[in-house]
């Protein structure tokens, strides 16, 4: 069958019209892939959350580059960023404040050493026990007598107290004969006491005085030391002992060198009620010490404690400055008690720093920390020798009322068990 003319042109113009629709359609899906590819590298982080932020909003992404991870953390709305310089919130009736809590009584001072005298058991195993052993042997040779001596050393008595001790005890126990343990310890003790010294002046002045202008002046006790040997501890420790005692004290945070030192001060004067006077960070710490002087006098308060900074004692400016603050505190009146804080665990290098310091002001008493975790007990002797001032204060613990009052007897007797 032939086809007619007619239909053979239709089928033509069919022909070239399904070619056109399958151009057409290849060209359309095309476009479209290459749309949707571009897209996809130039896909945008999610929006920022709706309510306001400080932080910078993220920035656009080249296109390219990854897109940025969205944030795991919640971001701060501005309500919640601590601004620089920001109080606290002032209380409402819907937040009440925070109550005060109230001032501590600090426990009574005397017989504290009595108290205390498990604290000093390793120097007691070292020192005493070790040397009560040691001379209860029966024959005391040459070879014990160096073991008696290596015990002195090594509790820190010092090399010529060591000496001394045991000429002493050597020359005792030959004229004593047979020696029952109560004799020996009997002995010990004596000879201990006679190292340690029983007439000085153990008490830490504070008593009121006349001031430059003739007014009534505060005691006024310096507390001097490098940093981390318990300096400001001990400073919060004695107020307490003298608001145990009766007193009224005012506290002068003059360790402006070390950040929290004049937070920690506070904390420990707010206990017992005891105000701080304090300075800008980093400030001059001799106007912060003349100021809490000041401000003793004008409170009429018994005494005053002033908080020194942590000189390094390698840095000759630094240790000048406590000069000057103690210079300048005196322009009120003479200042009564000046404190050295040393800590009893460093042995040899708490004596160069006690010698460095006594160089630039005048120590009056020395106080021993962290005795409670030391067999290094003979610290004491080594000191006193040192300075030729006495021990005052022995820090024995963490807690607010470990620091007691210096006693000889009391600390021999916690030594050698008496
Ligand atoms: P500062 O830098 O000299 O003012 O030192 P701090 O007063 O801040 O004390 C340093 C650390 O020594 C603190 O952790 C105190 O609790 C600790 N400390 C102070 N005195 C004693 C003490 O007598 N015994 C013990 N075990 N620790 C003490």
């Amino acid at each position: 069958m032939t086809r007619s003319p007619s239909w053979l042109i239709l089928g033509g113009v069919m022909e070239y019209l399904i070619l056109a629709v399958v151009i057409a359609v290849v060209a359309v899906a095309a476009i479209s892939g290459l749309v949707i590819s571009g897209r996809k590298k130039k896909r945008l982080p999610p929006p920022p959350p709706s309510s306001p932020t400080v932080t910078a909003p993220p920035a656009e992404p080249h296109v390219g580059e990854e897109a940025e991870t969205p944030r795991e953390e919640p971001r701060r709305t501005i309500e919640e960023v601590d601004l620089p310089g920001a109080e606290a919130p002032a209380a409402t009736a819907e937040a009440p404040a925070p109550e005060v809590p109230p001032i501590e009584v600090p426990e009574p001072t005397a017989g504290r050493l009595v108290r205390l005298r498990a604290r000093l058991s390793r120097s007691q195993t070292t020192l005493g026990k070790g040397l009560l052993t040691l001379l209860s042997r029966e024959h005391l040779d040459d070879d014990t007598w160096e073991e008696v001596e290596d015990t002195l050393l090594t509790a820190d008595v010092g090399v010529a107290p060591t000496q001394e001790l045991v000429e002493r005890l050597r020359e005792r126990v030959k004229v004593l004969g047979t020696r029952t343990p109560d004799e020996l310890r009997g002995l010990l003790r004596e000879e201990l006491l006679h190292l340690i010294g029983t007439e000085a002046d153990r008490s830490v002045h504070t008593e009121s005085g006349v001031g430059a202008n003739g007014e009534e002046k505060p005691g006024v006790v310096m507390v001097v030391g490098v940093n981390g040997t318990g300096k400001t501890t001990t400073t919060g420790k004695l107020a307490r002992v003298l608001v145990a005692d009766g007193k009224s004290v005012v506290l002068g945070a003059a360790d402006t060198f070390r950040a929290a030192a004049a937070d920690q001060l506070q904390t420990w004067g707010e206990r017992v009620g005891a105000r701080t006077v304090r300075g800008p960070e980093a400030g001059d710490p001799a106007s912060v010490a003349f100021d809490a002087v000041k401000e003793g006098i004008a409170e009429s308060a018994d005494v005053v404690l002033i908080d020194t900074a942590g000189r390094l004692h390698t840095k000759t400016g630094l240790m000048d400055e406590l000069g000057k603050v103690k210079r300048v505190v005196e322009k009120h009146g003479a200042v009564d008690e000046v404190l050295l804080v040393l800590d009893a665990t460093t042995g040899q290098n708490g004596l160069v720093q006690a010698r460095v310091f006594a160089e630039v002001v005048d120590i009056t008493g020395i106080v021993l920390t962290k005795l409670d975790g030391t067999a290094k007990g003979g610290i004491v002797v080594a000191v006193q020798r040192e300075l030729n001032v006495p021990v005052k204060l022995v820090g024995l613990g963490e807690g607010a009322d470990d620091l007691a009052p210096f006693e000889p007897e009391a600390f021999v007797d916690a030594l050698i068990g008496g």
